[in-house]
C-alpha cells in the first residue's frame, strides 16, 4: 500500500499488514519482523519502513480503576477516544499533544508532550507499565520495577524496541471537560518570555507568533481545568476536501493568514471557559489540513533550546528565516520544564520549544532547514525526531547522549527509515 507521513513529503510504497489482536501480536511480529505504525501523525519518517504493522485493530479498553485513575488500553486506542469517554466522567489524559488523532502506542514511542510540559512533563512520565512484543517471539512486561531499562528505551524509543500491545496510564482527576482559558496578545518575544514566567502557576500555556514580523508579535494562551461540569455539545470538525495542485501556503497567503490570526487573538483576548477540544486540539477543527500544502508537502522544524541560550538562539533562528524570505503559518513557542526524562531518547529539556511548518520548495527549503539545525546545535539544543525529515546523524548524536545505551535495547529485527537515515549512520 501507499503510506504518507503527516508532512506528505513522500508517497512510500510499503508492505503494510494489520496486527489481528493483542493475543496474536507476538506471533505475528515473530513471523514477520516489521515496524509498528500507529495513526501516522508523525511528520517525517519515524513511522515508515519497507514493512510495517498497522496497530489499528488494537483498539480495546481493557481495565479502569475508578479510585486510582489507572487505565489499561490496547496500543492502537486513540487519545481522543480516551478523552471523549473519560472527560465527562471526571478524568482526562495528564498529557496530550496538539492532536487527538494519535494512538497510545505512538504517544509512548515518541514520548509526546503537550501544553503542560512545565507542569506535567511528557506522556511517558504517566505510563505505569506496558507490554512489549519482540521479534524473537518473546513478550516483555515493562515498568519501573520490571525490565526497567527496556521500559526506558521504549518510552521515546521510536518503535525500535518492539511492538507495544497494551499500556497502563494514570489519568488525571478533573471536574469536567471544560478549560478556563485566557488569551493575551503580546508585542514581541521579550513579552512572550515575561508572560511565560508569569504563567508558571497555570497548568497549560502555549504561544503562537508571527515569525515573518521583525517584532515577533503573537498571541499567548494559558489555562487551567475548570470546575464546570456542564455536558459538552457534540463537536463536528470540518474537512479540507482535496489536495490543491500547489501549496496554498505562500508568501501572500501567509501574511494574510498571520494577520488574521493575530486580529482574532486581539478580538478574543481575555478569559473564557471553553471545551477541552478547541483548547488542546485547535488544528483538529479541520481534518486533513495538511493537504493545504499541495502535492509536495511540507517540513516541520521543531527544536528545543536550553533556557540559558533560548533568547539569543531564537533571535538567530528568526533572523535567518526572515533573510531566507521564508515563513511559517504555524509558529509555536512553548516553555518546557526541568524534568527527569522518562525515556532514553526523550525529547525535551528545560527551555523553550519552537515549531515551524515550511512548504517544501526543494533545495531552498532544505538549505534553510540545515542552517536552522546548525544554530540549534550550536546553542546546545536538540531536534524532535517525531517531526523530523532532515536531521543529520551528527545532530542526533549531539542531542541524544543515550544513543549507545538505547542501541543495546533495540530489537534487532526492527528498522525504520528514520533509524537508517539518522541513528544507525555514525556521523
Ligand atoms: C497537528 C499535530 C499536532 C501535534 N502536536 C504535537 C505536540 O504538541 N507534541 C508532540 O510531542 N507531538 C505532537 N505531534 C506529533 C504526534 O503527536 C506524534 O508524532 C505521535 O507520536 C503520533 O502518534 P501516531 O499514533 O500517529 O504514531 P505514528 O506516527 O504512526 O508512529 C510514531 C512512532 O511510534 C511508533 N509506534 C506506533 N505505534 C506503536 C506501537 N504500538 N508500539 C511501538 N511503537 C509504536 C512508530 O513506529 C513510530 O516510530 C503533533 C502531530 C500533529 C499532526
Amino acid at each position: 500500500m501507499r503510506l504518507q507521513s503527516w508532512g506528505r513529503l513522500t508517497d512510500y510504497s510499503v508492505d503494510a499488514r494489520a496486527i489481528d489482536s493483542r493475543f496474536t501480536a507476538t506471533k505475528q511480529l515473530n513471523e514477520r519482523p516489521a515496524l509498528s505504525h500507529g495513526a501516522g501523525r508523525s511528520y517525517g519518517d519515524v513511522a515508515i519502513s519497507q514493512s510495517v504493522w498497522l496497530t489499528t485493530n488494537l483498539d480495546r479498553f481493557i481495565a479502569f480503576d475508578h479510585k486510582s485513575g489507572h487505565l489499561t488500553v490496547e496500543s492502537g486506542v486513540l487519545l481522543g477516544e480516551i478523552q471523549r469517554l473519560f472527560a465527562p466522567r471526571g478524568w482526562m489524559l495528564p498529557v496530550t499533544p496538539g492532536t487527538q488523532f494519535v494512538t497510545v502506542g505512538g504517544a509512548i514511542a515518541n514520548d509526546v508532550h503537550g501544553k503542560n510540559h512545565h507542569s506535567a512533563g511528557t506522556f511517558g512520565e504517566h505510563v505505569l507499565s506496558l507490554t512489549l512484543a519482540r521479534t524473537d517471539g518473546t513478550e516483555r512486561n515493562c515498568s519501573e520495577t520490571e525490565n526497567k531499562q527496556l521500559f526506558e528505551a521504549t518510552i521515546g524509543g521510536l518503535g525500535l524496541t518492539g511492538l507495544i500491545t497494551e499500556a497502563t496510564i494514570k489519568l488525571k482527576k478533573v471536574d469536567g471537560p471544560w478549560i478556563d482559558s485566557e488569551t493575551i496578545p503580546f508585542r514581541n518575544l521579550d513579552e512572550f518570555f515575561e508572560l511565560s514566567k508569569d504563567s508558571e502557576t497555570f497548568e497549560y500555556s502555549v504561544a503562537w507568533f508571527d515569525c515573518t514580523s521583525k517584532s515577533g508579535h503573537g498571541v499567548f494562551t494559558r489555562g487551567n481545568h475548570s470546575s464546570s461540569t456542564k455536558p459538552l455539545k457534540p463537536n463536528r470538525p470540518k474537512n479540507f476536501p482535496f489536495t490543491p495542485p500547489v501549496s496554498l501556503i505562500n508568501r501572500v497567503t501567509l501574511g494574510l493568514l498571520n494577520n488574521a490570526y493575530l486580529l482574532l487573538g486581539v478580538l478574543t483576548k481575555g478569559k473564557k471557559t471553553i471545551p477541552f477540544e478547541p483548547f488542546f486540539y485547535p488544528l483538529d477543527g479541520i481534518r486533513h489540513w495538511n493537504r493545504a500544502y499541495g502535492p509536495k508537502g511540507f517540513f516541520q522544524h521543531q527544536c528545543v533550546l536550553p533556557e540559558t541560550a533560548a533568547k539569543v538562539a531564537l533571535s538567530e533562528l528568526l533572523k535567518l528565516i526572515r533573510k531566507a524570505k521564508a515563513g511559517s503559518l504555524l509558529a509555536v513557542l512553548k516553555t518546557t520544564g526541568e524534568r527527569d526524562l522518562p525515556g532514553l531518547l526523550s525529547f525535551g529539556m528545560k527551555g523553550v520549544t519552537l515549531a515551524l511548518d515550511f512548504p517544501n520548495h526543494g533545495e531552498k527549503t532544505l538549505t534553510l532547514l540545515e542552517e536552522l539545525e546548525e544554530i540549534v546545535v550550536k546553542h546546545g539544543g536538540r531536534m524532535n525526531p517525531s517531526k523530523d525529515a532532515t536531521m543529520s546523524p551528527a545532530t542526533f548524536e549531539a542531542g541524544y547522549p543515550n544513543r549507545e545505551t538505547f542501541l543495546k535495547h533495540k530489537d534487532p529485527g526492527i528498522t525504520s527509515l528514520f533509524f537508517e537515515r539518522v541513528i544507525e549512520r555514525k556521523p
